[in-house]
């Protein structure tokens, strides 16, 4: 393997060897669990609220990722959390037309149907290719057709497949259209610079290996329309009829969360290197070329994808539910997307292989004759 994936094994003294799951969750370094476990006990020594740490270094670690700024970063405990208080609090203008994909995360699609029945927005389907990619020509027609706001999964958690978020990006930005921008699976682990998005939304345990319990919004194109679904004490000021919010996003925050993990969240992304990008896209193509047919499984999105995760479709007589006990007993921890988890874009459950970095090709092998 290459330096890039040997250096983040050597920041991990424990990795466990047949771990395929940095989708699902990822392992983190040796000084993220320091960061976090010395902060408890900085919390019991001195006091939860005199231990508090000065978070800005953790702000502008993420918001570099992105290509923001520091005021831009609110933390949340979860992706699903930061969407429902993006999403939630947004005031569209009534009728308000929102484009999605079919390849939208299960929780935002529920989240979205509801506040379109409950706010009368207006959910407008955006055209994909057979790969399931945003058909930019489709995009663009309909953002001419009218759109206040575009939601895109950077990449899937279901399906392995990049969409152009930069491409989509300056096309809502030439329209003059909102784009939240889900990087939940691509912060970490593909480029998500010169986006331009209005909105990210991430979370800490998948790519850039931070601990769990935390998700965040970045959101550098905050406008008056953009509150947090609920009012906090530290986010906004009193006032009977709608409390006004915060400048910048800690509008987005409550005063309580888990600060030992928002601290080491900003020590993980202070780690992240941008060379891992290339070098999980090419984990990503060796694993499916060694799958792909593997006892007559199929890789389901473009072989070369530039991406680390890998999904299979099982063959007739074999399941998604037998190879992971399969693969557990061999020592293989591999994991699978439900239909829930993308319902418009999953016909069935699929089984998915995302190697973090560093991961040898044995390993590889290994799950190829575990699927034979
Ligand atoms: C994991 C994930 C989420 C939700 O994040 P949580 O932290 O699990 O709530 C949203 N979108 C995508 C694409 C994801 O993979």
């Amino acid at each position: 393997m290459t330096d890039v994936g040997d250096k983040w094994r050597a920041a991990r003294s424990v990795m466990p060897p047949g771990h395929l799951d940095a989708a699902g969750c990822n392992v983190p370094s040796d000084q993220v669990l320091g960061a976090v476990v010395g902060h408890l006990h900085l919390e019991r020594e001195r006091g939860g609220y005199a231990a508090e740490p000065d978070l800005m270094a953790a702000r502008s670690a993420l918001a570099a990722l992105v290509g923001a700024a520091p005021a831009d970063v609110a933390f949340l405990e979860s992706g699903t959390a930061a969407t429902a208080a993006l999403l939630g609090g947004w005031r569209l203008p009534l009728g308000g037309r929102v484009g999605f994909a079919r390849t939208e995360y299960g929780s935002t699609l529920m989240l979205l149907r509801r506040l379109a029945e409950e706010r009368g927005w207006i959910l407008v389907e955006l055209p994909v290719d057979d790969d399931s990619r945003l058909d930019l020509d489709g995009l663009r027609s309909r953002l001419a057709a009218g759109l206040d706001l575009v939601s895109v999964v950077h990449i899937a958690s279901h399906r392995g497949v990049v969409q152009p978020a930069q491409e989509i990006g300056a096309l809502c930005r030439a329209a003059g259209v909102s784009l939240v921008l889900d990087v939940c699976q691509s912060l970490g682990q593909v480029d998500v610079t010169g986006v331009g998005a209005t909105a990210y939304v991430g979370t800490s345990r998948k790519w850039l290996a931070g601990p769990r319990g935390v998700g965040f919004l970045i959101v550098p194109g905050l406008t008056p329309e953009m509150d947090a679904a609920v009012p906090t004490l530290g986010g906004h000021t009193w006032a009977a009829a709608r409390p006004s919010p915060q400048p910048g996003a800690i509008r987005y925050e409550g005063s309580e969360g888990a600060i030992a993990a928002r601290f080491a969240l900003g020590v993980a992304a202070g780690e992240h290197r941008p060379d891992l990008h290339m070098h999980l896209a090419d984990l990503g193509r060796t694993a499916r070329h060694i799958l792909d047919g593997a006892g007559g499984w199929r890789v389901i999105e473009p072989l070369d994808e530039p991406s680390a995760i890998v999904t299979l479709t099982p063959p007739r007589g074999d399941s998604v539910a037998d190879a992971r006990t399969r693969a557990a007993e061999a020592g293989l921890l591999i994991s699978s997307a439900p239909v829930a988890r993308a319902p418009l874009d999953l016909g069935e459950p699929v089984l998915r292989v995302s190697p973090p970095p560093g991961t040898p090709t044995e390993t590889l092998l290994k799950l190829a004759r575990v699927l034979g």
